[in-house]
């Protein structure tokens, strides 16, 4: 039972590289935290492509020999997923690619579409037949179908079709085009390696092939990058700016520069607002590693409060090791951390996680600071009680089984057995990011996991006649 959200996708392109393959296969083992179940790199030479597929990580399937064996040529794009059990089938796995009209093109995405269903079942309609269940699919069908001339004005044509968030990577015979959403809800960055163009998710990816950051993508823009050089254009509406906040909270790497922002100095800042907006009297300041610890750093700073790595993590517990029977998923939470009982026992200690997805984690993480001796345990949370799921890209529990969305904030403590509980405000979040409050009117990001107000038609779900900001219940 997943307790805590997950990132579906991280995406990588290159293009005029001797070594694209390699590249990207580094590029995306510095994305692993955006989906660790399967990979997936084509590449390019001319009109020549090769595919790569794996289940798992980068690293330990996509070896140096693999990737320079089987993936020939100067460009590349790169994908690796998270999946949910059920949807996880080989017929899955991106980049999703076809034959069409205009030649081989091969497409990687990050985000979720909202209108997928209503636009497949259209394109089954007219004849159209689907290889997977994945919403991505139907892009590739949207732009086979386009009656427009040239491969970017297709794309152009497609993506003004489809609904929700897309950071979208595409390589065809003559280069790579680059797109975001007009909402800009999931993060698209621009690198340059030598001569050489490079995008990413995060620019994590840049720093580990020795690329510099040169700007995050635009929302709503379109780049394509050729033997010609690069071009961009921004042809859709303009729309309002909802970058998922949740990005700079959990999702993106902390190295990661996004927006314009460096990910750790805006969970420290949230850490620095939290001391601000609530006090404890306690002794030591200890983070649930690892997305907790930039957060439990800014709450010491401004607290004076000591910061304890008081829980430490196994970083070589596999997903596989964890699932297969209950026995064994019932040691988890010990498999995979664990309390480190000299600067635990007999303090009065404050916990620090980023988010509360459904709370049995956090019980048993509780009970585990307890059983070390804890005086007291106070837990604080780096973002504001998670009451709805996600619709744009991140594998998130239903509605009710968030713990936020029936419980109060008492009874979570109770259920969890903390002596105390708190969240960060939704404008105390806002302010270390903004360093301005909530524009109730027009919010600033994309925050419906915390407010349940969606700010991209919500189609398959609710249905066309939905004003922005639908609510789900
Ligand atoms: S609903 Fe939450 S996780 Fe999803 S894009 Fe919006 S802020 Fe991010």
């Amino acid at each position: 039972m997943l307790d805590e959200l997950h990132e579906e996708c991280g995406i990588f392109a290159i293009y005029g590289s001797p070594d694209a393959a390699v590249n990207t296969a580094l590029g995306l083992h510095a994305l692993q935290h955006r989906g660790q179940e399967a990979a997936g790199i084509v590449s390019m030479s001319g009109e020549n492509y090769s595919v790569h597929f794996a289940d798992g990580l980068v690293a330990d399937n996509f070896t140096a020999a693999d990737v320079v064996k089987k993936l020939e040529g100067n460009s590349a794009i790169g994908h690796v997923r998270y999946s949910t059990a059920g949807k996880k089938t080989a017929r899955n796995f991106q980049p999703i690619y076809a034959e069409l009209s205009l030649g081989f093109l091969a497409l990687a995405h990050n985000g979720n579409l909202t209108n997928a269903v209503k636009l497949r079942k259209n394109l089954i309609n007219r004849g159209a037949i689907f290889h997977s269940t994945m919403d991505t699919e139907v892009i590739i069908h949207l732009i086979a179908l386009s009656q427009k001339a040239t491969l970017q004005e297709k794309i152009i044509d497609a993506a003004a079709q489809i609904e929700g968030a897309f950071s979208l990577v595409i390589i065809h015979k003559d280069g790579i085009i680059a797109l975001r959403d007009p909402y800009g809800v999931r993060p698209l960055s621009l690198g340059r390696l030598g001569d050489t163009y490079v995008v990413a998710s995060e620019s994590c990816a840049f720093d580990i092939i020795g690329a510099k950051f040169e700007r995050d993508i635009a929302h709503g823009e379109l780049i394509s990058i050729t033997s010609e050089g690069i071009k961009s254009c921004q042809p859709f509406d303009k729309k309002p700016s909802k970058f998922c906040i949740f990005e700079y909270v959990y999702f993106s790497r902390p190295d990661s520069l996004i927006e314009g922002k460096n990910v750790y100095e805006m969970r420290k800042n949230i850490g620095i607002e939290l001391a601000h907006e609530i006090k404890i009297d306690a002794d030591v300041v200890v983070p649930i590693p690892d997305s907790g610890v930039p957060a439990a750093i800014g709450y010491a700073m401004q607290s004076g409060i000591p910061f304890e790595l008081g829980i430490i993590r196994n970083h070589y517990v596999g997903r596989t090791f964890i699932e297969p029977t209950d026995k064994i998923r019932h040691f988890g939470v010990k498999l995979k951390h664990n309390a480190n009982i000299s600067v635990i026992k007999g303090k009065r200690v404050i916990l620090v996680d980023d988010s509360i997805v459904r709370g049995t984690t956090s019980k048993k993480i509780v009970q585990m600071i307890r059983d070390a001796g804890a005086k007291e345990v106070h837990m604080l949370i780096a973002s504001p009680p998670t009451i709805s799921p996600c619709f744009y890209g991140v594998d998130t529990p239903d509605k009710k089984d968030l713990i936020a969305s029936h419980m109060s904030c008492d009874e979570i403590k109770n259920m969890i057995g903390v002596d105390y509980l708190g969240y960060i405000s939704i404008n105390g979040l806002y302010r270390a990011i903004t360093n301005s409050k909530r524009n109730d009117e027009n919010p600033q990001y994309c925050d419906a996991c915390f407010s349940d107000q969606y700010p991209i038609r919500l189609t398959d779900k609710i249905g066309e006649a939905t004003p922005l900001f639908d609510t789900i219940k």
